[in-house]
């Protein structure tokens, strides 16, 4: 079967075929570098690694570019706030990145640049928009003119009316049409910026995009992907500035954009308290844990992360490591024909991983050693696909007692409360139970103390 993506450009699901079968190209929008991710960043990282993932073994060779944001009004704003230079917090944020991105499995892509070593190539492309009209210059900003591009809209199919509405829209007196939006911005003192023929300044947030991917994977490419939020204004400002350089037609032919992840049902911010970032997650959750619930719904549609959400992901990651454990592997093994066609159907993640847990079911009907050896290694490589499963089972048990420090800072309370009350068996219990999540008590003299097995 080939596979198929869902198109959010024609709003269905359509073959793909690559521009060049030899080389599929994607490009996926990347972080912006001034804090830790959120646990809502980490599913378009992971969804798209997947896609890489699929890509790479259905076609001979891929090239994936995700950006790293490392200007931006956000980022300026943290510098201040923190009194950090800004080259010191972009390093040491992208730093934190590419450690949650190594705790969540993911590939590295094949190119990762960075948006302040592309200023050039983002100058010439707004140069290439003044002369050809459709970008305008006043008081030291650039603009991309919307109504000069009149195909404006079509990824998001919102009209005029719909988009000045959705409040997005910002107006100011540089501004000819409320709708314009920014390329270049003039940069004050102690605010970075680079010299250019419209003063000094720095981009805007959009062209970064269609800068690096048109250099990394040529004017056409084949798909480009992020979360639903960027559709509009982000992505329908890359294809009108993409488009309006390099002629019709150009720029991505599939576009794909992940569902938003709540947490308890809520949509994530500061102000409520929920949100959380994938660190503070991986303190206390094994990275597979994480990339698994990520992975447990499919990707276009909204997830939310809760206890039961965590819960049944560790149940159905410990049955399926489980029917590894003590396997010896084959050498030679093939996918598992339903994972694959799962996968093949827009990324259909739930359905793969029910046809992991197929796979269980037939070794645990198996009595022949050979061939619970045989569906053990099926299992492996199937769930490689995902980038599920690759650790030795026996690591994956360990990990799985790993318990957080407030944790067992409330159970060494808990156990001093018994102790007052000469509870001493319900002390013992508390005790025995830490012990075997691997953690070590130790009474002194200025109380308890605790530390790893
Ligand atoms: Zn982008």
């Amino acid at each position: 079967m080939p596979l198929f993506l869902y198109n959010t450009l024609t709003r269905q699901k359509e073959a793909f075929i690559p521009l060049d079968e030899n080389n599929v190209r994607f490009y996926v929008c990347g972080v912006t570098v001034y804090d830790y991710a959120h646990i809502g960043n980490a599913r378009p990282y992971v969804v798209f690694d997947v896609l890489n993932r699929l890509l790479r073994n259905l076609f001979p060779h891929v090239t994936y570019v995700r950006n790293i944001t490392d200007i931006d009004d956000k980022i300026i704003k943290a510098s201040q706030d923190n009194g950090e230079e800004i080259h010191s917090l972009t390093q040491r944020t992208t730093c934190y990145f590419q450690e949650d991105m190594n705790a969540l499995g993911n590939l590295p892509p094949d190119i990762e640049p960075l948006a302040t070593e592309h200023v050039t190539e983002m100058k010439v492309m707004i140069r290439v928009l003044i002369e050809k009209g459709f970008a305008y210059e006043n008081e030291g900003h650039v603009l991309f003119s919307v109504k000069s591009f009149p195909e404006y809209g079509s990824l998001s199919r919102c009209n005029h009316e719909e988009r000045l509405a959705g409040a997005r829209v910002e107006v100011a007196p540089y501004k000819r049409d409320p709708e314009d939006f920014i390329l270049w911005k003039p940069s004050g003192e102690n605010i970075p910026g680079w010299e250019s023929p419209w003063g000094f300044g720095r981009p805007g947030w959009h062209i970064e995009c269609s800068a690096m991917s048109s250099k990394y994977l040529g004017e056409s490419f084949d798909i480009h992907g992020g979360g639903q939020d960027l559709i509009f204004p982000h992505h329908e400002n890359e294809i009108a500035q993409s488009q309006a350089c390099f002629g019709p037609q150009t720029f991505a032919r599939t576009w794909l954009h992940n569902g938003m992840l709540t947490v308890n049902g809520e949509k994530m911010s500061k102000s409520l308290g929920n949100f959380v970032t994938i660190h503070q997650l991986h303190e206390k959750l094994p990275g597979e844990l994480i990339r698994f619930v990520l992975l447990s719904s499919h990707y276009r549609q909204p997830l939310d992360w809760n206890e039961q959400t965590v819960f049944q992901g560790r149940q159905s990651l410990d049955r399926l490591y489980n029917a590894l454990r003590g396997q010896e592997l084959k050498e030679k093994a093939e996918i598992f024909e339903p994972v694959k066609t799962a996968l093949e159907d827009d990324l259909n993640t739930p359905l793969a991983i029910s046809a992991l847990h197929e796979i269980v079911s037939l070794l645990h009907k198996s009595s022949s050693k050979s061939e619970k050896e045989q569906l053990a290694s099926t299992l492996k490589v199937s769930a490689s696909w995902l980038g599920l499963l690759q650790q030795d089972p026996e690591n994956w048990f360990k990990g799985k007692t790993r318990i957080d420090e407030t944790t067992i800072l409330s159970l060494i309370e808990a156990r001093n409360r018994a102790r007052v009350q000469k509870n001493f068996a319900e002390a013992d219990q508390v005790r025995n139970e830490l012990l075997k999540a691997g953690i070590i008590l130790e009474d002194g003299p200025h109380g308890t103390s605790w530390r790893q097995q």
